[in-house]
């Protein structure tokens, strides 16, 4: 296998792998290890081209440090990208040959499930590197990741209650919720306890007609979930939801979902929906869950259930920490996570060095 190093300006490693007789191309991207070792998934999707895979990986494992930081995973930001078809290229010896590319970082990376890649994938992994986690519970592992982050995404909503409403109670609040998926459900399953009333749309009608069903929730075609009078809007599907066609017909006061890169442009979007009086709770604030889960199977005792529920449910307080952020500088939630990170990172970065910290911005 040829492994190539690539020198990427903001980032402590990134790297190519090539090994023709695995069919592998794979890059890994360690984006910042300041608050510990890089932990982000390994995504196999069909790259239009190496660079568009080496821009993802590198998009990803920012991130993902950003994510870690606010989350206090003690984790640092990590990913790791295969180029090809996941339901055509897919064999033993390729994830094998990933994991020795795993390996040569050392534990500087830990790898997990991403998009295209499961557990059969990171068994064969796994012989080459320990550097493996969110393997089964059966073997050893934090198990699925989903309903952790589903909590997680509940005490999110709580907060986002407490700023909007002054309180915390659900009892009423009409959720529009986009994609009852493998997260989306399990948090369906916490606002209808919590007495919330459910609109959903998927393009699964199975999730649907399982939230009618079991939750009494009201369905929506797809593309009507947008227009709904709603307190909370909360997408758990696709990135990229937020934009100019969507925001301007939110009817609800708050946004809280799962889905990864809710707003198509960070900037404008955050803006956009600050100008409209929406509260945006951060989507790597909110969706922390399931990385928290995964982290605890890296303490020295091993993955603790009880341990991880407690960490996940002070996504409360984090996310009203960036809401206090916000109000007092006048500025997007968005920027406020990103402050709240910087000075994560900053603190991290000055225990390192045995200095004081200091803000990183202001
Ligand atoms: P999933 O595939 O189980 O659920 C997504 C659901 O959205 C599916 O039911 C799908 O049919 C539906 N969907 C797709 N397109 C849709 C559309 N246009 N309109 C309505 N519904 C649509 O995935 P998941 O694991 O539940 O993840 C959901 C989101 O949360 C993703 O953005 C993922 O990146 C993010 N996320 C997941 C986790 C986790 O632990 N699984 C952690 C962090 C973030």
């Amino acid at each position: 296998m040829k492994i190539t190093p690539i020198a990427v300006p903001g980032y402590e490693r990134v790297a190519k792998a090539e090994d023709p007789a695995a069919g592998l191309t794979a890059y890994i991207a360690v984006h910042d290890t300041t608050l510990g070792p890089a932990l982000g998934g390994l995504r196999m999707w069909k790259y239009e081209s190496e660079d568009a895979a080496l821009f993802d990986v590198k998009r990803l494992s920012r991130g993902m440090t950003f994510k870690s930081a606010v989350a206090r995973t003690g984790l640092g930001g990590g990913k790791s990208v295969i180029v090809g078809d996941p339901r055509r290229d897919k064999t033993p010896a390729l994830f094998e040959a990933m994991g020795k590319f795993v390996e040569s970082f050392g534990g500087q990376y830990i790898t997990a499930e991403d998009v295209g890649v499961g557990i059969p994938d990171l068994l064969s992994v796994r012989k080459h590197t320990k550097w493996v986690t969110g393997l089964s519970r059966e073997l050893g592992g934090s198990g699925n990741p989903s309903p952790y982050t589903s909590l997680g995404v509940f005490e999110g909503i709580r907060a986002c209650a407490v700023e909007t409403w002054g309180s915390d109670e659900l009892k009423g609040k009409v959720v529009a919720l986009q994609g009852p998926g493998n997260v989306g459900y399990p948090l369906c399953e916490y606002l209808a306890k919590a007495g919330a009333r459910l609109i959903v749309s998927d393009v699964t009608q199975d999730n649907v007609d399982r939230c009618v069903r079991n939750l009494g929730a009201q369905a929506v075609p797809p593309d009507a979930i947008f227009d709904q009078a709603c307190d909370i809007f909360s997408p758990n599907a696709l990135g990229a939801v937020l934009n100019d066609q969507t925001i301007p017909r939110l009817k609800c006061k708050v946004v809280a979902g799962a889905a990864n890169n809710q707003l198509l442009d960070e900037v404008k979007h955050a803006q956009a929906l600050k100008a409209r009086g929406i509260l945006y709770a951060p989507d790597y604030v909110i969706n922390a869950g399931g990385i928290i889960n995964v982290s605890l199977e890296l303490e020295p005792g091993g993955y603790d259930e009880a341990k991880a529920v407690g960490k996940i449910k002070n996504i409360f307080e984090a996310l009203k920490s960036v809401f206090e952020t916000a109000r007092k500088r006048n500025v997007t939630t968005h920027a406020a996570a990103q402050e709240v990170a910087d000075a994560i990172l900053a603190e991290g970065r000055a225990k390192k060095a045995g200095k004081p910290a200091t803000a990183a911005r202001h």
